[in-house]
């Protein structure tokens, strides 16, 4: 499967939920005319202004962008490729070949090798620097430049979506919309990882780092998850922070 025919099999417009048609270098949606741009072999989809970057390079600012971007360094995100994490994944995805494998705030794409040989990865991230890094290891593959909350499939076009790491960068409202769309878009599962809020002396300190982080207990995760799924599977783990990883399939 190419790039492309892959996102022309699962993108709709994101202001009007139109079907997009390709013309030059650009996706048009056919219901109300906005046009969104392919750059960097990725589709941007983030309601945004264009913007000069550092590198002098054109970007896309969102407007409302959901997905924080730290710049204080995230002792949380750095663990999403640990082994244990990845291990794990790789077990709840073992049946996925010949899957779609939606990665919801993929970063610089360190979940990728979690996919077995013959799923799709499809990679989503509002940041634009984390595509760069993305590419440099995995040029080709499928990539949306969106803001999570407002996921710009169709409904139930994709098979499996990770959400890694990602809900403690959101509010209460920011979860139940994100909830709510991956229950309207994931045929599946959804795989959630997130380190717990514990009173536990380290993971509080680690807290302190992750600027504009939201940590949830074990319950709280559940029960938002609950709108939209019922919870197959719950696994506990602990290195620096202490993790809970979810299955989940809609409801
Ligand atoms: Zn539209």
């Amino acid at each position: 499967l190419t790039a492309a025919s892959v996102l022309a099999d699962v993108l709709r417009c994101p202001a009007c939920g139109g079907e997009l048609a390709a013309s030059g270098g650009a996706l048009t949606c056919s219901g109300c005319g906005a046009e969104y741009a392919v750059r960097d072999g990725a589709v941007w989809l983030a309601a945004g202004e264009e913007f000069h970057d550092e590198r002098g390079g054109l970007a896309t600012r969102a407007l409302h962008r959901v997905v924080a971007n730290p710049r204080v360094y995230d002792a949380v995100q750095r663990t999403v490729g640990t082994p244990e994490t990845a291990r794990r994944i790789r077990g709840h995805l073992a049946g996925a070949s010949g899957k779609l494998v939606l990665d919801v705030g993929a970063g610089t794409g360190r979940l990728r090798p979690t996919l077995p040989e013959g799923a799709t990865y499809l990679w989503l991230d509002a940041d634009p620097a984390k595509l760069h890094g993305f590419r440099a290891k995995w040029p080709g593959e499928p990539a949306v430049v969106s803001d999570a909350a407002e996921l710009p499939f169709r409904d139930a076009s994709v098979d499996y979506a990770l959400c890694v790491a990602l809900a403690h960068h959101l509010a209460d409202d920011e979860l139940a919309r994100l909830v709510d769309e991956l229950a309207r878009v994931v045929r599946e599962r959804v795989i959630l990882m997130e380190p717990l809020r514990v009173d536990a002396l380290v993971p509080r300190a680690l807290w302190r780092y992750d600027r504009g982080a939201h940590p949830r207990a074990e319950e709280e995760l559940v029960t938002a998850l609950g709108r939209g799924f019922e919870v197959e599977t719950r696994e506990r783990y602990a290195k620096l922070h202490r993790y809970l990883l979810v299955t989940a399939r809609p409801r």
